[in-house]
């Protein structure tokens, strides 16, 4: 994207997507980017023949993505990959010193020490969009002097919360794409039904907060009306609200991010009246292991983090097509974190290898 001067307003440089041509079709005719990168060729050339008639170029794979991540007329590149594929243009728009929106919450999970520190390195604010670490900036913001205590995570537990093992048996696919309040891709709101999602955000907040892994807690709040908290040492938290709506922290990130200034959104206005309550309950982190689990790799460090995000990535991938069920995925999951020989400071191939090694296991397993 870059950023008008004159009114604020962003013009859309590029936009990237994998298969959702019908859409993408739409946003060029709508914001008429510059370049287009669809990343399997196949879809691109789909696209090629929709848009004939417009000026947009169209690039595909990683080449593609690096190259409008880096590009001189980009200053702003908002990365909502999906997967640990994210990784490598997070780190070449952070050499280029473009401004960054996180929504690709795999990339700090697989990364977060060498993205940190080279977002650090080369002067880069990483501007999260996912809604719990978008509440926690903005509860940190003029709190520069305060380290806060405890950062508490919001999670409305998704679609199985109150189920034991015995009920998660039979659970479907599309009953694992059911989430209660979120609107989301598959991938996601599979992550939001075995609390992945959870362990993912809360090794996110331990990187774009700098807080220990012990000192974030996580709260199942049905709602979804508090998007996260954080305390402070003399025992005042700070939470943040509204209705759920992906919109406003697309915004924040957006606008008010970088700049300190909020502006007019169409969001719905919160009626805290209608809403009548709101409920705060602990995670059944026996059923849902992943967070604990998630805990567990960010101590050790490492490759650690990206052999659990590998290993989930392709084992929601499996369930999604019905290959494995979903108990299968704790334990897929569980047995390659146990049995992964870690790898201490690993450098971007390491982590890259790591993740290549299990998803070629799981693909000759499963197929
Ligand atoms: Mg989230």
């Amino acid at each position: 994207m870059r950023q008008n001067k004159n009114n604020g307003n962003y013009k859309i440089f590029a936009l990237c997507a994998n298969n959702n041509i019908n859409l993408l079709e739409n946003q060029v005719r709508k914001f008429t980017p510059k370049f287009c990168v669809v990343y399997e060729e196949k879809n691109a050339n789909d696209l090629k023949i929709k848009i004939r008639d417009t000026n947009t170029k169209i690039l595909t794979g990683m080449d593609g993505i690096n190259f409008i991540s880096s590009h001189d007329k980009t200053d702003y590149v908002l990365n909502a990959l999906m997967g640990q594929i994210g990784l490598e243009p997070t780190l070449i728009a952070i050499k280029s010193k473009k401004n960054i929106g996180l929504a690709n919450k795999e990339t700090l999970v697989a990364a977060g020490d060498i993205v940190m520190a080279e977002a650090k390195k080369y002067g880069v604010n990483i501007l999260p969009i996912d809604s719990e670490h978008c509440a926690i900036y903005q509860c940190l913001r003029g709190e520069e002097n305060n380290k806060p205590e405890k950062l508490i995570l919001t999670a409305s537990g998704g679609p199985f919360y109150g189920k034991n093992k015995d009920e998660l048996k039979n659970v479907t696919v599309k009953d694992a794409l059911r989430h209660p309040t979120w609107k989301m891709g598959k991938k996601i709101t599979v992550d939001s039904a075995t609390m992945m999602n959870k362990g993912l955000e809360l090794i996110e907040a331990r990187y774009l907060f700098n807080v220990a892994p012990d000192d974030i807690e996580i709260i199942i709040h049905r709602e979804s009306i508090i998007h996260s908290l954080a305390q402070f040492k003399d025992k005042s938290i700070k939470a943040q609200m509204s209705l759920p709506d992906m919109k406003m922290c697309v915004q924040y990130a957006l606008t008010c991010g970088n700049s300190g200034i909020r502006e007019q959104s169409r969001c719905k206005e919160l009626d805290l009246t209608e809403i009548k309550n709101l409920s705060f309950r602990k995670p059944d982190d026996e059923t849902f292991i992943f967070p604990e689990l998630a805990r567990y790799t960010i101590k050790k460090g490492g490759t650690m983090p990206a052999v659990m995000n590998a290993a989930n990535e392709i084992a929601v991938e499996l369930f999604l097509k019905e290959k494995i069920s979903f108990p299968d995925i704790f334990d897929l999951v569980q047995n390659e974190v146990r049995n992964h020989k870690n790898i201490k400071n690993p450098g971007v191939t390491d982590i890259i290898e790591a993740a290549d090694e299990i998803k070629r296991r799981f693909i000759t397993k499963f197929n």
